[in-house]
Formats: C-alpha cells, structure tokens, sequence
C-alpha cells in the first residue's frame, strides 16, 4: 500500500478527510486533517534523519501551561509511539515504524485516545477564528502547511506583520565597526583558547577549529547586527587569523618546553617564520578548512529569516 491510499485509509477510520500534497509534512502524500470535537487533528508521514513515523497532530485553544498538556497525556500512558512536541496550543505524537506501516485502525485508535488524555487540560475549537476568538470561522485553512481556524481579517494581519518584519530587517542599519571589533576580540580569545587547549592535551584537537569559526562569525554578526557582504568577507579571515594565531601560542609554548626556555621574540619569529611549514606537516590545513565550516554554518544559520505566510485552503493545493 503506498503512502496515498494508506492516509486515505486512515483518514476514513479516523473520520478525517485525506489532502494530498497538503499539510504540515510537507510530503506528496499529504495529510488526514479533519476537526473531532473541536481538536484540529492532521495525521501524516514524517521521514527525517532518526527515521520514519506516523506523526498525529492535535490542535487545540491556546493555553497558558502546555506542561498541563504534556502530564496529561503522560498519564495516560499510552503504549504506541511517544511525545513528539507540545505547545501552548499542539500537541504532536510520533509513532515510529521500520518496514510496514501501523495499521490504520490503530492510528485512528490511537488519535483518538490522544484526544481523550488531553481532554481535561485542553479545550476544542468552538466555530470561532482562533486569533481574534470572535468572527465566526468554520473551515480550516493552512498556514505554511498547519491547520488552523483563522479568519480572512486575522490573515491579512498576520501577513502585514510579516511582512512589517521583513523591512525591519531590511532597515537594520549594519554597525560594521562594531562587528570588526567583536569579531577581532573572539579571534584572539579564540585563538588563545585554541592554542591552551592544544599544549594542554598536547594535541591539536580539531573540531575545536569549528568552534572558533562559529565563535568567530556569531561575534562579528552580532556587532553587525545582521548579515553582510562586509562580514561574508570579513569573518573568513578572521577565522583563518584565529585558528593560525592559536597554532603560533601553541608551537610556541611547545618549543619553550622542549627545550626549557624562557619566552623570546626569538622564538616567537622563528615559529612565524616557519609556520606554513609547520602547518604543512601537522593537521594546519584542515584545521583552517574546519574552521571555515564552523563560520559557514553561523553565517548559513543566521542568513536572512524567511519572512513568509501562505495560507491555503484546505482542498486546493496550488492556490
Ligand atoms: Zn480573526
């Protein structure tokens, strides 16, 4: 049975009504939404790194304590599948298979007894939009895939927020001598750091080079304020500077040892003379890649946010 007729079936047995292409999985095969008793309920197939599931959705009234929520339906103590999420207004339940799908009948079994646990703690949806509780809302309509009741009013609000986000954003002024004196204080204290833990287990220990790029990009994107053209380029280097910089404390405080000396200006312009050889013989080179992957990863995660809402009728796809 493929993923299609399998949520058709389920759908049927749980009184929901199959959507494919539609839903909070984002998945060709879609989702079983429907509303029972009030508690919106979207049941589908997730696929991620731990594997794959059956997720149940339950939506319900916000509330204050989701903790409520979350010890209700622990005392239930349901034996299939286990806590996914909950929040001030979800609750997501996941049922994780390995080859053959979990029947149809016990998924709907299953969303039904979800709904019972959390009955006491939690309250339906009434007819009502569920943002301004007060225009009359009855069918469900998608925001970025969640099933939600939300009137049309409620909906050009939340888009005009989003997009009032989107040219703040824009608006932020970039402070890039803020950005170059953070980013220059996390590249010394960076290579400092890497340089003393290096000598102190007497290893260069690499992953710590993802740290500092991180570090590194984090500190200069704060000072910015967001992310530029300015620190695209500048966080690189001072990645490359930090992570060198560390290497030069840390041969520097190897030879001292070796050979039992004091510090010297000698010594220090002998390493740094000779640093890309030495870099050449020991692990210099990936460090350097590693630390370009940690400043990658920060700039990649703080890029721009996607200031974006589509909402969807529930039934048409490609509205
Ligand atoms: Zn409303």
């Amino acid at each position: 049975m493929n993923e299609n007729e399998y949520l058709q079936q389920v759908a049927t047995r749980a009184g929901l009504q199959h959507y494919p292409q539609q839903g909070p999985w984002g998945r060709k095969s879609g989702s079983a939404v429907g509303t029972r008793d009030g508690y919106v309920t979207a049941i589908g197939i997730s696929r991620d790194r731990q594997g794959v599931k059956v997720a149940i959705l339950l939506r319900f009234k916000k509330l204050e304590q989701p903790d409520l929520v979350k010890s209700a339906v622990k005392s239930a103590a349901i034996k299939k599948g286990k806590l996914g999420a909950v929040g001030n207004d979800f609750l997501r339940w996941d049922w994780k298979y390995s080859f053959a799908k979990p029947k149809a009948e016990e998924v709907a079994k299953l969303a039904e007894d979800l709904r019972t646990a959390i009955r006491p703690a939690t309250m339906g949806f009434d007819g009502r939009c569920e943002q301004c509780a007060s225009t009359s809302t009855q069918s469900l309509t998608l925001l970025n895939g969640m099933p939600l009741f939300i009137c049309a009013t409620c909906q050009d609000k939340v888009r005009h927020e989003l997009n009032q986000a989107d040219v703040t954003y824009d608006a932020i002024t970039p402070n890039y001598p803020n950005g170059l004196v953070l980013g220059l204080g996390a590249a010394a204290v960076g290579g400092i750091a890497w340089g003393l833990v290096a000598y102190g287990i007497n290893r260069i220990f690499l992953y710590g080079a993802i740290l500092i790029g991180y570090f590194v990009a984090a500190a200069v994107i704060k000072g910015t304020g967001k992310v530029t053209r300015f620190g695209q380029i500048a966080i690189p280097i001072l990645t490359v500077a930090s992570v060198l910089f560390g290497d030069v404390i840390f041969y520097t405080l190897i030879v001292m040892r070796h050979q039992n000396v004091p510090f010297s200006g000698r010594i220090l312009n002998a390493i740094v003379a000779h640093l890309w050889e030495i870099e050449k013989e020991g692990s210099g080179v990936l460090s350097l890649l590693f630390g370009l992957v940690g400043a990658g990863y920060a700039l990649y995660s703080a890029r721009k946010p996607k200031f974006q809402a589509r909402f969807q009728p529930l039934g048409a796809p490609n509205a």
